[in-house]
């Protein structure tokens, strides 16, 4: 039977799975209700049910606190989403029932379970989220291939589907709960990040709770009303208002009903009136915009054409303002659909770079040379499917990706401020598979007997910025030699992979003492943690 690999796009209101069909075309698989995409919201139904899509939107009215909507915000940011059933449940664990949801209802369609997934976030995440979508997918049961950007997935889907000649682009994804803007230079065969700017409180979700305050008030004044709105009435209301909100893309006026206490009020919204409300959040994404624009523009990179993603680019008013400012027509791409057909495809391009790698590797064993208990990749075996159809002689492409945060280690300046020294600087090009910066320092008094490295993530793009230890990502404590004079040298390396991960090497260059260590941020998730999730998570039926 054939072998597919799928990309998924875990959105923030929305989810999407998307694989390569045998004729090497990516393609949307509907869920078990028949719809495109899923809703990401989660509804612990019982102790053995956990209800995912539509059906635990709808439940979020009755039953909101055994509901999850919105958990991507929290990926990566907190070790905890729900309690449920005596248990604290974390946001990765959540998002592993929207990965089962999408999964178990595809594998049903293509008759085939599904395995090798690549999954796509944000591309301002950095490693604390990157790393909590990688433990999303392992709790799952899923091999993740790889996380990439959802910007990049977009790109590649666009780039794949038009014979084109080098372009820059700049992609603008508004979704349900995040903003997104990236530059790239896009080709055939390679795909180059320039650099990113993003906001991940700004989406949809802030256009629904600016319309809802609208409405309550108007209700409140037309009908005298003055207590709070109940939590389920509200939730009533965000459905109501969404729902209208998505009239108005498509119509100059809608009304919107709302029930509280015994009063009814059928209060209508224009157009004209739902864009004015919410020009300073569109104003938001202008100026971030903007701001990728002028880092583009250091480079010597113009924009060529705008590519519009994400649920939210539909209200007219994104591609109105985007046209006055920069007299160009956005181009509207399958916004529900893009990332996640990207990500399949990308995930086409991984799968067969790891085949590869691995037939070399055992044809060099056979051949002597090589360690043949080194597998250049984990679950080697795995990788020995061939793929489904024409795929298998598709040429790889090649992704350039930029660093999405800085990363620096706190240093003394001139002995006596403590300061943030970013080593590895946000939107850096990072042409392989890592990016390694080497800083030199000194110990700062003598017979000091350890260094402690405090490890910093942020999105300052400065050389040295002020401390911050809500910023820090991690620490490793390097032990010295004795007797060391003052200023004796000792060289700090950042390494950072292509998914954000970090890894902080220490080394004392008179003793040749060294430390290794990876970047726990806070809200990482154990080995431990992980398996006891996945051992929760197999009891569960998602529905
Ligand atoms: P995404 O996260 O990309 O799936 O975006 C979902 C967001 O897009 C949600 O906030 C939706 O309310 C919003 N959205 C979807 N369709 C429309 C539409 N026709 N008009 C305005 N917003 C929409």
């Amino acid at each position: 039977m054939a072998k597919f690999v799928y990309g998924i796009d875990l959105g923030t209101t929305y989810s999407c799975i998307a694989y390569v069909d045998e004729t090497g075309r990516a393609a949307v698989i509907n869920n078990s209700e028949g719809t495109n995409t899923t809703p990401s919201v989660v509804n612990f139904a019982s102790p053995t049910n956990v209800v995912v899509g539509q059906v635990a939107k709808d439940a979020k009215i009755i039953e909101p606190g055994q509901t999850v909507d919105f958990v991507k915000r929290l990926m990566g940011k907190s070790d905890f989403a729900i309690s449920y059933n005596g248990r604290d449940i974390s946001p990765q664990e959540v998002s592993s029932y929207i990965l089962r949801k999408l999964t178990e209802d595809a594998a049903k369609l293509i008759n085939e379970e599904v395995k090798d997934v690549v999954i796509t976030c944000p591309a301002y995440f950095g490693t604390a989220e990157r790393d909590a979508t990688k433990k999303a997918g392992d709790i799952a049961g899923l091999n993740v291939l790889e996380v990439i950007s959802e910007p990049v997935a977009a790109a590649i889907y666009y780039g794949y589907t038009r014979e084109q000649s080098k372009k820059n682009i700049l992609v603008y994804d508004l979704g349900g709960g995040t903003f997104d803007v990236t530059v790239m230079a896009v080709s055939s065969d390679v795909i180059e990040v320039i650099c990113c700017e993003g906001d991940h409180e700004l989406g949809g979700k802030d256009w629904d709770e600016t319309v809802m305050r609208y409405i309550a008030g108007e209700f409140n004044s037309r009908t005298g009303y003055n207590d709070d709105i109940d939590e389920s009435t509200q939730a009533d209301l965000r459905l109501k208002v969404e729902n209208a909100k998505k009239q108005l893309s498509g119509r100059e006026e809608t009304p919107v009903t709302l029930d509280v206490a015994g009063l009814r009020e059928r209060i209508p919204i224009s157009r004209a009136t739902f864009d004015e409300l919410t020009a300073a959040l569109l104003n938001k994404t202008v100026d971030l915009t903007e701001k990728a624009l002028t880092i583009a523009r250091a480079k010597g990179v113009e924009i060529d054409e705008i590519i519009l993603v994400g649920g939210s680019t539909r209200m007219p008013q994104v591609p109105r303002i985007l046209k006055e400012k920069y007299g160009k027509e956005p181009r509207v791409l399958d916004p529900d659909e893009a990332v996640a057909q990207g990500a399949a495809l990308y995930a086409v391009d991984v799968y067969i770079n790891k085949q590869k790698s691995i037939f070399t590797w055992e044809e060099n064993v056979k051949n002597g040379g090589g360690d043949a208990a080194l597998p250049p990749v984990e679950n080697a075996g795995a990788f020995k499917e061939t793929l489904a159809g024409a795929v298998k002689t598709r040429k790889a492409r090649k992704i350039i990706v930029t660093t999405t945060k800085s990363y620096a280690l706190k240093v003394l300046v001139d002995n006596k401020d403590e300061k943030c020294n970013n080593l590895i600087i946000k939107n850096t090009r990072m042409d392989g598979d890592e990016i390694n910066v080497t800083g030199h320092f000194g110990t700062q008094e003598a017979n000091q007997e350890t260094v402690e490295l405090v490890v910093y993530e942020s999105d300052d793009m400065n050389e040295y910025y002020d401390v911050d230890d809500d910023l820090i990502i991690g620490t490793a404590v390097l032990a010295l030699p004795e007797n060391l004079p003052s200023y004796a040298p000792i060289d700090v390396t950042f390494t950072l992979n292509k998914e954000g991960m970090l890894r902080v090497h220490g080394k004392d260059l008179t003793g040749n003492r060294e430390i290794t260590a990876e970047m726990h941020a806070k809200g990482i998730m154990t080995t431990e943690e992980v398996e006891e999730a996945k051992k929760h998570s197999s009891r569960i039926v998602v529905l």
